[in-house]
């Protein structure tokens, strides 16, 4: 796992934040024709997604068929990020804040995006600069309403269709992960969720994180692929040689995020870009014959 150690862990600040760049990409690319016979092109988005692109091409031609493990982040990336779960989460997390270190609410406010951006998860920022306790914090913010989650038997009949393993990486708990899976109804498809618990309270896109998941669940980089809706946390299994997607929402012009989380979706760290999570991977199914 040496090359994770050399990559570089304060990755927002580096990618420039250029919305006009977010919004360029949100069309569909075409995809360029694959050397190993995929057939994907009307349905997957590529970064630089022409021809003529010779420094990503070897990696944006790079098919499935080799592909043993599939691995999802949860939140944003499972479910839309319009259905506003995760904001539930979000102010969850401020009004812990505010009770916690006594302040107000645009304070508290400013201390969990800044802590979120510098540490990965805004918990890691209060453990490290104010001694938080993970357990109760981590039982409190996830105490949210999963109703507005409905069953999706899209996503569900493409996981399904997908060979081999598949596994939940995420920066949540095991608890809300499962109920959202519930929810969703694609649960029975997946072997096992690797939650932060799991990573020893570490959040991605931290090097140790994702070498504490490969080891845990003897997961070979080199044939797996990681589903993410934040690019700066395909960074890392890029750089081990995993195949990463970003997944953007729909229509994502209108959709109000921080800027540096929609920084990077052009990055070489990204090889593919979609808006529709079960579309990309029932072409990956159709490819592959299954
Ligand atoms: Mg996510």
């Amino acid at each position: 796992m040496s090359a994770a150690a050399s990559v570089p862990m304060n990755m927002a600040t580096k990618y420039g934040s250029d919305l006009r760049n977010f919004l360029r990409i949100d069309r569909p690319r075409p995809f360029p024709v694959a050397t190993d016979s995929l057939r994907l092109k009307s349905i997957l988005t590529v970064k630089n997604g022409n021809t003529e692109s010779p420094e990503t091409k070897p990696r944006s031609a790079r098919g499935f068929g080799g592909i043993e493990t599939w691995v999802f982040d949860l939140d944003n990336t499972l479910y839309p990020h319009h259905l506003n779960l995760w904001q539930q989460v979000d102010q969850r997390i401020r009004d812990y804040i505010v009770d916690f270190l006594h302040i107000g609410q645009d304070e508290a406010f400013r201390l969990q995006k800044d802590y979120y951006r510098r540490y990965g998860t805004t918990m890691r920022g209060l453990m490290e600069e104010h001694g938080l306790e993970p357990d109760q914090f981590l039982e409190i913010v996830h105490q949210i309403d999963h109703s507005p989650l409905t069953p999706n038997p899209a996503l569900a009949a493409a996981i399904a269709a997908l060979p081999g393993r598949k596994l939940i990486l995420t920066n949540g708990t095991r608890r809300h992960a499962e109920a959202v899976m519930r929810r969703l109804e694609i649960d029975a498809h997946f072997e096992d969720i690797f939650d932060i618990k799991a990573a020893e309270l570490e959040p991605k896109p931290r090097p140790v994180v994702y070498e504490r998941f490969l080891a845990r669940h003897r997961v070979d980089p080199e044939r797996a692929v990681i589903f993410e809706d934040l690019a700066r946390n395909l960074e890392v299994p890029h750089a081990l040689g995993m195949i990463t997607v970003l997944v953007v929402p729909k229509g994502t012009g209108v959709v109000l995020r921080e800027e540096w989380e929609l920084a990077g979706r052009d990055a070489p760290h990204v090889d593919y870009v979609t808006d529709d999570l079960a579309e990309f991977l029932r072409g990956i199914a159709a490819a592959r014959g299954n």
